[in-house]
């Protein structure tokens, strides 16, 4: 929504972002559809991929809920749906919005930021045009800056996050933060939150969770049910559809999923080398990495990324049903599990990985680092240590919201590949 009189120029300059943004986005969809497996089921999630980055028409959302936009996993989503509002997330993974953000932020910040700093100056985007108000997590540098930037364009909450997680002083801090969001949701929405809202909530963002916690257990399948870059196709989508409806979708694909089981049906052959990707995060349309390592021959069969399954797993677990013990509660579920390398002690993140490697029989370990991501890449180290005690080989790979990189991640994809084969090999 343009709220200032174009000049001829500008307006010029508005359509060829349009053209382009939804021309590199087709052509990743194009990709992602075009590897082979995808399961019936999973047109739904890519329809909704398209008509957002490709018509870029907006979350076809069938309410009249106002939408709040959230920058993290761990701004809980069922307080937004107590308060009557739509969450939607939008961190952003646009290659053309990253080439007017870059103007826009110091040139070492992350190309996460700068996409969302783009789409939200060029102003061509429903989901951020359209929505009330913005919850941006006080974390990484880039995130607190952004949250500053955004303040001058929108309605713009920061959402403070404790820097550790481990005292009950963490603990009683984040409880505190979510009683204070309470009425900047409610001036917005217009609606109370109540022990009755809050409770239905919770059991509808539980079932999803629940249908997550299958679509994960049918990843695990060796050889594969589905197509690692079609799973995290599947989270990436889950960011802008209603919780009921993400679910039913959901629901139907893992229905998919288990008739395939059954009828060994398999998208990966035994002997290819199974991955995993983790580091920074992956969001549509940049997802070069992904596909790389499925149309290199590697099996993608774990992700551990805020896009992955880091976003969905378990629900809260309410043990004291009054109003307090669900705000603790959402307030243990969001911190506590989150392995998110802004924490000081991220101990728990090397576990959980390790946890992954055994429960997916991962060969192989990826590490995705965005250009300019600090904190990600502070962890690659110690993780790298880590998985050579347990003889998993790891690879480091830096890239930017371009395709200037495209050539160089193939061939060092590709040759990880070959190196896990190699090993494969030398077992026998
Ligand atoms: S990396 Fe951390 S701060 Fe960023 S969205 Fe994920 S959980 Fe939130
Ligand atoms: S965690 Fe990394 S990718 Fe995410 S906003 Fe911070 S610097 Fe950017």
């Amino acid at each position: 929504m343009i709220n200032k009189k174009l000049t001829p120029s500008e307006e010029r300059q508005r359509q060829r972002f349009i053209e382009k943004s939804s021309r590199v986005s087709a052509k990743y969809l194009r990709r992602l559809t075009e590897l082979k497996g995808a399961p019936d089921t999973l047109k739904p999630f890519i329809d909704v991929l398209e008509n957002i980055y490709v018509n870029m028409d907006g979350p076809h959302f069938n309410t009249k809920k106002p939408l709040i936009g959230t920058y993290c996993v761990m701004v809980p989503q069922e307080l937004i749906y107590a308060a009557g509002g739509q969450p939607i997330k939008l961190c952003s993974g646009s290659y053309t919005a990253f080439s007017i953000g870059d103007d826009l932020v110091p040139r070492d910040a992350c190309p996460l930021i700068k996409a969302v700093m783009g789409y939200q100056t060029m102003c061509v985007m429903p989901i951020y045009d359209d929505c009330s108000m913005m919850i941006v997590p006080i974390t990484c540098d880039c995130k607190k800056k952004m949250a500053g930037m955004l303040k001058d364009l929108v309605n713009t909450y920061s959402f403070h996050i404790p820097t550790s997680k481990e005292d009950d002083t963490d603990l009683d801090q984040i409880v505190n933060e979510l009683y204070e969001l309470i009425p900047a949701l409610e001036s917005v929405t217009g609606q109370s939150i109540t022990h009755k809202s809050l409770s239905e909530s919770l059991d509808q963002v539980g079932f999803a969770q629940y249908q997550m916690t299958r679509f994960n257990e049918f990843k695990k399948n060796q050889p594969a049910l589905i197509k690692g870059t079609h799973a995290m196709a599947v989270m990436n989508a889950s960011s802008y559809m209603p919780i009921n409806d993400f679910s039913e979708k959901l629901y139907l694909l893992n229905q998919e999923l288990a008739k395939r089981k059954k009828s060994k049906v398999f998208v990966s052959q035994k002997k290819e080398p199974r991955l995993m990707v983790t580091g920074s995060p992956i969001i549509f349309p940049n997802i070069k990495i992904p596909l790389l390592i499925e149309e290199m021959g590697g099996s993608l069969v774990a992700d551990e990324t805020c896009m992955g399954e880091r976003s969905l797993y378990d629900p809260a677990v309410v043990v004291d049903q009054s109003f307090d013990g669900m705000m603790r509660a959402l307030a243990n579920r969001y911190t506590r599990p989150c392995t998110c390398p802004t924490f000081v002690n991220n101990d728990q993140r090397i576990f959980r990985i390790k946890q992954m490697i055994k429960d997916h029989q991962v060969e192989g370990v990826i590490y995705h680092v965005l250009r300019g991501c600090l904190v990600y890449d502070f962890e690659y180290q110690m993780l790298e240590e880590e998985l050579g005690k347990l003889n998993v080989p790891i690879i480091r790979v830096e890239s930017d919201y371009n395709e200037e990189d495209i050539e160089q991640l193939r061939i060092r994809i590709e040759a990880f590949i070959e190196l896990i084969k190699l090993k494969d090999l030398q077992k026998k």
